[in-house]
């Protein structure tokens, strides 16, 4: 069994279902994760907004301009009268369900049932497309078995149980479709996993089916070596490793959810990143096996606040850092990097939204500085396998640019720079000529 994630880019349009349709139509077995069509989630995050404030004229006006988008998709998709009809009354049966907020209170339980119908329908229309082409599928609600627990983190035995129970139901099919991204929550409410969750999604249920591979397409042909909305002349990268590839998805290269690493690692089911608009571009394999040897990547990762706390106490004693560390625990928030030095420590956060209760903790311990506006620069390879040169390669590339602070040591796979989000576009170059530019026989 395989799994294939597409996003939604890649099914955001009539053509573009019809070539995901093209894409997985062959005898083995598979079950197709959809993102919501590209733009919707977007746009029911600024639906819930309007409900939130009570705007409802707004708010309906906005469902009434996403309605007419998808009757142009249904349009545009189906040739038979029959599924033209079918569709519509499905685009009408979620849009009233939509519209029928604007009468109601309106709290986070709502917004996430909003949140949901974007991948009810990229999952429905594919369905009925498939139909309308005759290839045999079956629409499994991931409702039945995508399932988080009080802490948010996925419930992975209730997920490999239900989807189990699930697939047991149809004995005999080949292709199954279902959502990415949504999920019921402990309390059984509708859920999901948070924006770019499809992935997750995608990784959850390939570890609990235990699938041969994951397949996430996208439309970049792969993880580059660097960020090629900034640098030129970026490469797809062949091969890496789990904890090589969860590095470049938690810092700072989009094309994967960083959560997803985790599930497929566990099973040891490889991941395969894959191009839908260039189907037979070879993309990224990330797997168990590390190729070693080299700096694979650059990623730099934005929004970036830095905290340092200096005490007038013996600071490293024993019990210092774990009272610290209990106030972002406390907080939820957790710490991307941290460093220590005989007065201060410093560590790095990627969510402030309880900073001024973080920060006013922490005075208690000593005097607190605090700097927005960071971005860390992360270099991922085996620094194992090259111990030596490495760092003076990168240290080099940036030396003209100051730097706040350096992590290096806590994985073989990561060497983390913190410098001010104003220099990044500076430091993802000068790395690129830095590391990479013997390595012209990649592009
Ligand atoms: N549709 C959701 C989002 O836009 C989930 C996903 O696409 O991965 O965040
Ligand atoms: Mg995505």
């Amino acid at each position: 069994m395989k799994i294939l994630k597409f996003g939604g880019t890649s099914v955001g349009s009539a053509e573009r279902m019809r070539e995901v349709a093209n894409l997985i139509h062959n005898d083995e077995p598979k079950i197709v994760v959809l993102s919501a069509m590209s733009g919707t989630t977007n746009a029911l995050v600024q639906i819930a907004e309007k409900l939130y404030l009570n705007l409802n004229e707004e708010a309906n006006a906005q469902i009434d301009a996403l309605h007419d988008t998808y009757k142009q998709v249904v349009a545009q998709l189906y040739t038979s009268e029959n599924k033209q009809k079918q569709a519509n009354e499905l685009l009408n049966h979620h849009f009233e369900y939509l519209r029928a907020f604007t009468q109601d209170l309106f709290t986070v339980h709502e917004e996430r049932a909003v949140l949901a119908q974007g991948e009810l329908l990229s999952t429905a229309l594919f369905q009925f497309f498939l139909e309308e082409q005759s290839i045999n599928s079956v629409l499994l609600p991931a409702l039945n078995f995508m399932k988080i627990d009080e802490n948010e983190e996925p419930d992975v035995t209730y997920i490999e149980k239900n989807l189990a129970a699930e697939l047991e139901k149809y004995t005999g099919t080949n292709l199954f479709i279902t959502q990415g991204y949504i999920c019921h929550n402990a309390f059984g409410d509708i859920d999901n996993l948070k924006r770019g969750g499809s992935d997750y999604s995608a990784s959850l249920i390939g570890a609990a089916a235990n699938a041969s591979e994951i397949q996430i397409w996208t439309d970049i042909d792969g993880m580059h070596n660097n960020d090629p909305r900034i640098v030129k002349n970026t490469y797809p990268i062949a091969q890496l490793s789990f904890d090589e590839a969860a590095e470049l998805a938690y810092f700072g290269a989009k094309i994967l959810h960083p959560s997803s690493v985790l599930p497929a690692k566990q099973k040891n089911v490889p991941v395969r990143l894959l191009n839908t608009m260039q189907p037979e571009a070879k993309g990224t394999l990330i797997s168990a096996e590390s190729q070693g040897g080299s700096i694979k990547a650059v990623a730099a990762k934005d929004g970036i606040t830095a905290i340092k706390i200096k005490s007038g106490r013996m600071l490293l004693a024993y019990g210092f850092l774990r009272s610290v560390f209990e106030v972002f625990e406390r907080y939820k928030t957790p710490i991307d990097m941290i460093t220590t030095s005989e007065v201060a420590v410093s560590l790095t956060i990627d969510n402030p939204k309880n900073l001024e209760a973080i920060v006013s903790e922490l005075k208690t311990f000593g005097q607190v500085e605090v700097d927005h506006n960071q971005t860390i620069i992360c270099v991922v390879g085996d620094f194992m396998a090259e111990r030596t040169g490495a760092s003076l390669k990168i240290f080099d590339a940036l030396k003209d640019i100051p730097l706040r602070m350096i992590s290096y040591g806590g994985s073989e796979n990561n060497m983390s720079m913190l410098i001010n989000a104003s220099d990044k576009v500076t430091a993802l170059t000068k790395l690129n000529d830095g590391i990479f530019e013997r390595n012209t026989a990649h592009a």
